[in-house]
């Protein structure tokens, strides 16, 4: 394979992973080049939680002080069921006085790396939905349903999301099955200011079937998060959102304004996800990250972190390694322990959020608030909960200044 110096390398979609890894390779001096499918690549508006390791790429970036500005800090998970009982309550400090998350609009985080993408020596191509990706084991051709081909390219970096069409024809082993469950979400000003404070990731939950959350976002707004079955959620089925006004009333009668407010404007964004396994990484020059690779429930809120990793990892393994195929060799031993165990525990977990299966509401009412309690399970929930996990028994740390250390 080629020896690394200075490579030509193709990026596909540019959403946060994508942008910050075409960012990344550039400041490092590779010729880098970006396809989006849309003519104005942009993000659907909601919000996110970003962790103390996606925070860390994104200082990285030189993007700490904008993000910090735009965003509302988190100091923890809030989570009730619908008699008020404790089922999930971590928080940040636990692991240093000074760590916390970041809820941020998805809008405002895009618009901050597409801003860093434009200033960096990338360059941009959008309106090219690239519908196939040739390669013979050494280099890579990209080819854009309107017919044109670019390329070749030393390495293309496959970042089209959760429901890449690319993955399923380069990786035909890959899995990414629908979850039977997704969600409704609207961003709203924060009225009464029910969602910061206390300044946390709150959650109001009936059984498996009835889940609201409520996420600052900085800048007065709230995203709101209603849990639903994807069969609801498909394309040209309506959503009453009058009978969803008075479940929400009833589940959470406390946020009222924001339910009124979400209701009355009716502007919701369906959201499905798909549980993400490759056999591998990459299939020759060509490497998937991101949701792409490895997308899965948000009930972890570690996606766009997870995604903002894999950049950093990557740009790190290319600096490090005299050649391509060992470069991608040392980027999949770094990424994989974390990814996998994310990828498990949100399998795992979601059923206990998001099912027709009561038994385990009932058992998640009855368990998880003692565990968030007990002392060592709840340094591990909240690990998990901080991204800072390298798998079941093992954790990473985070600094002396709360930060999370980026492996170099
Ligand atoms: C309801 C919900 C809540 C979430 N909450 C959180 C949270 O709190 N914290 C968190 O970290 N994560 C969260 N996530 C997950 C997070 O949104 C994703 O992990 C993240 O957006 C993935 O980034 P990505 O760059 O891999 O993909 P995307 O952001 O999906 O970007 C993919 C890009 O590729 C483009 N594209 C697709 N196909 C092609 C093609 N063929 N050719 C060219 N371009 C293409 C798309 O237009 C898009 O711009 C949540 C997700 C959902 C659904």
């Amino acid at each position: 394979m080629t020896s690394v110096g200075t490579l030509e390398v193709g990026v596909v979609g540019c959403g946060i992973a994508g942008q910050a890894v075409a960012t990344f390779l550039a400041d490092a001096g590779h010729r880098v080049t970006v396809f989006e499918r849309f003519t104005e690549p942009g993000p659907s508006g909601a919000g996110l939680l970003l962790q103390p390791t996606g925070l860390s790429v994104l200082r990285r970036l030189d993007l700490g002080d904008q993000v910090e500005r735009l965003g509302a800090r988190i100091d923890g998970l809030l989570g009730l069921n619908h008699l008020k009982h404790v089922v999930l309550d971590l928080a940040y400090a636990d692991l240093h006085e000074a760590a916390y998350g970041l809820g941020i609009h998805r809008g405002a985080l895009f618009g901050l790396l597409h801003e860093r993408l434009q200033r960096s020596t990338a360059r941009l191509v959008t309106g090219a939905e690239i519908v196939e990706v040739e390669h013979d084991g050494r280099r890579a051709t990209v080819v854009a349903k309107a017919g044109g081909r670019h390329g070749p390219f030393d390495l293309v970096v496959v970042a089209d999301g959760a429901h890449s069409r690319l993955r399923e024809r380069l990786m035909p082993k890959a899995r990414a099955p629908l979850y039977p469950w997704g969600c409704i979400w609207a961003t709203v000003p924060d009225a009464g200011k029910i969602a910061t404070a206390p300044a946390m990731l709150q959650q109001r939950l009936r059984g498996t079937t009835t889940m609201m959350g409520l996420l600052p976002i900085g800048q007065g707004l709230v995203t709101l998060f209603w849990s639903l079955p994807s069969a609801a959620l498909e394309p040209g089925q309506p959503i009453d959102l009058e009978a969803w006004r008075m479940d929400a009333l009833t589940l959470w009668p406390e946020a009222a304004a924001l339910i009124e407010h979400a209701a009355g404007a009716g502007n919701f964004t369906r959201a499905t996800y798909r549980q993400v396994t490759l056999p591998r990484w990459n299939e020759g020059p060509v490497l998937f990250i991101g949701d792409a690779a490895h997308g899965t429930s948000p009930q972890l809120g570690q996606g766009a972190n997870l995604g903002l990793l894999d950049a950093h990892a990557l740009s790190r393994a290319l600096a490090a390694s005299d050649d391509l195929a060992a470069a991608l060799a040392l980027f999949a031993r770094r990424r994989t322990p974390s990814v996998r165990f994310y990828c498990q525990a949100s399998h795992l977990l979601t059923p206990f959020f998001q099912s027709h299966q009561p038994l385990l509401g009932l058992a998640r009412d009855a368990l998880l608030g003692p565990a968030c309690a007990a002392p060592g399970l709840r340094t591990m929930m909240t690990t998990t909960l901080a991204g800072l996990r390298r798998g079941w028994f093992s954790t990473d740390e985070l600094d002396a200044e709360g930060r999370y250390p980026l492996e170099d």
